[in-house]
């Protein structure tokens, strides 16, 4: 049994034996760990910067 889905790293569709599967392949799963990576640092560093802003005006 089949399932077609949508890459969520590259937006392709994709048929996997694994219906929560989340990519098409090795690379784009790699892709999506190492955004996500990312966005968290962004996430950090915008917290970070809030911090101080806040720090600044108490
Ligand atoms: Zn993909």
């Amino acid at each position: 049994m089949t399932h077609t889905l949508t890459c969520h790293a590259c937006g392709a569709t994709f048929t996997a034996s694994r219906r929560h599967a989340l990519t098409c392949s090795n690379a784009c799963r790699q892709r999506r760990q190492a955004r996500r990576r990312d966005a968290l640092i962004a996430d950090l560093s915008a917290f970070a910067r809030e911090a101080a802003a806040v720090k600044l005006a108490a």
